[in-house]
């Protein structure tokens, strides 16, 4: 199953779980929420803001994870955005009509009550093939996301505070491999792995199972 089917797969089980038994809640309120991108001018010091966007996953590209980095940095890239090279339209700016390089950060304007947090293990080499990336990336039990609300009021006031519930694995390749899960029922944390299901414990969240590695992260709020 490839990570694109995996996505649709995932969508179409939420929906249906939140119509069919949640019924007064929908997938959106269950794990939508709302990014915002915006940059600042170095001219003028204008604030550009583009229309908010929907988002159902917050993913987050892996690359160079020979580092053995965490998952708080990449969380920390993706929402320091990229740097883009762009005109300011704003009249008046000193810096009008040159290209100047921006930054486009993201924040959250709400943040999800269950965020589904997508490692985009994909990496394309020098003739342009893609491969998955498969090295450790740490993630803990607790998740905060605070600091990256839009506003300092929402900051101080509205804390983005997730707990680990679930983990789906990897393993193999791009195009053919194998998904095992860890996840937190009703009757406490089961792996699961195609028709077995068996105890385990928190720790089994943490800890990949031998040439697996986590793909797809599920937090809770608290
Ligand atoms: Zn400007």
């Amino acid at each position: 199953m490839t990570s694109h089917s995996l996505s649709s797969l995932l969508l179409f089980s939420c929906n249906f779980l939140a119509n069919a038994i949640l019924r007064k809640r929908t997938y959106e309120d269950l794990f939508g929420h709302r990014v915002q991108t915006g940059w600042e001018c170095g001219g003028c010091k204008y604030r550009g803001a583009p229309p908010p966007q929907w988002e159902s996953m917050l993913e987050i590209n892996i690359t160079n994870a020979g580092r053995n980095l965490h998952i708080d940095q990449y969380i920390k890239r993706h929402f320091e955005g990229e740097i883009v090279e762009a005109k300011c339209s704003e009249p008046g700016c000193a810096a009008g009509g040159k290209y100047q390089k921006r930054r486009n950060k993201r924040t959250f304007l709400a943040g999800p009550e269950i965020l589904l947090l997508e490692l985009g293990r994909f990496e394309a080499d020098l003739y342009g093939r893609v491969k998955k990336v498969k090295g450790h990336v740490g993630y803990d039990m607790t998740l905060d996301l605070t600091e990256y609300q839009a506003t300092a009021k929402a900051r101080r006031e509205d804390k983005l505070l997730y707990k680990l519930v679930s983990v789906v694995f990897h393993g193999g390749e791009l195009k053919g491999g194998h998904y095992k899960g860890v996840f937190t029922c009703p009757d406490g944390v089961m792996y699961v792995n195609d028709g077995s299901a068996q105890r385990a414990s928190d720790r089994d969240l943490l800890q990949a199972p031998k040439d697996f590695q986590a793909y797809l992260l599920v937090y809770v709020r608290v």
